[in-house]
């Protein structure tokens, strides 16, 4: 059987304007007027100041996903700690007179809270899976990426999940396009295409593979008659 593999954020649900939405929903409830691209900008240079970057279990998590992951769970030993001192480090810099444990729950809740598939999702997959094996190739913690999967009800819709935390490597390298390629071999699947929003990984996994690239847009249904044919 032929497999579709099909990124996960801003692919099937949203994350950048999730991770916005939770951010202003943060500082609002606690009195802040921080803009956004200020809010980000120590986001990002506290991950990389962390130090956390280079564990292969944290490969292609972002700076903001970092924030609401278990990173007990993504993590171990001495690097647990890093990373709640990551955290902690983001809420002290953004809310300097709350509880960091308040504040980072009430980011976890308001992130957790916007997790769901795109509207077109639920159909689409149904379609495509009566024609191809759906894998999903995803860029995250294994914790987190398959916490959104189960939240937003996807979890059955995959019979692979390949995640680069779990892999080790990011989704954009070649060494994750290799693995995925081993991982088809090993299955005896054939690949017909890769859907994602982001050219950097989804395009390179599909030109690596030698199969069509769907660019999707985040919310927006990808027009798929080319493999929905009879
Ligand atoms: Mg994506």
């Amino acid at each position: 059987m032929e497999v579709l593999l099909v990124d996960l954020d801003d692919t099937l649900v949203p994350d950048q304007t999730a991770r916005d939405e939770a951010m202003q929903a943060t500082l609002t409830a606690f009195g802040s007027s921080t803009e956004l691209s200020a809010v980000w900008a120590v986001v990002r240079e506290e991950w990389r100041a962390s130090g956390l970057r280079s564990i292969p279990a944290l490969a292609g998590v972002s700076s903001w996903e970092a924030l609401w992951t278990d990173l007990s769970a993504d993590l171990e030993g001495e690097a647990v700690q890093d990373g709640h001192a990551y955290q902690s480090r983001v809420w002290q810099r953004l809310l300097p007179t709350e509880d960091v444990a308040v504040v980072a729950e009430a980011f976890r809740s308001a992130r957790e809270g916007r997790v769901g598939a795109f509207d077109w999702v639920p159909e689409t997959l149904t379609t495509w899976a009566q024609a191809m094996d759906l894998w999903c190739a995803t860029n995250g913690s294994s914790w987190l990426q398959r916490r959104k999967l189960r939240l937003a009800g996807l979890q059955d819709r995959f019979s692979e999940v390949l995640i680069s935390g779990e892999l080790g490597v990011e989704k954009s390298d070649a060494h994750f396009h290799a693995q995925v390629a081993a991982r088809l071999n090993q299955r005896g699947r054939t690949p017909i295409g890769v859907a994602g929003d982001s050219d950097a990984s989804d395009g390179a996994l599909a030109s690596f593979l030698g199969v069509r690239y769907l660019r999707v847009r985040p919310g927006v249904r990808p027009a798929t008659a080319w493999f929905e044919l009879p």
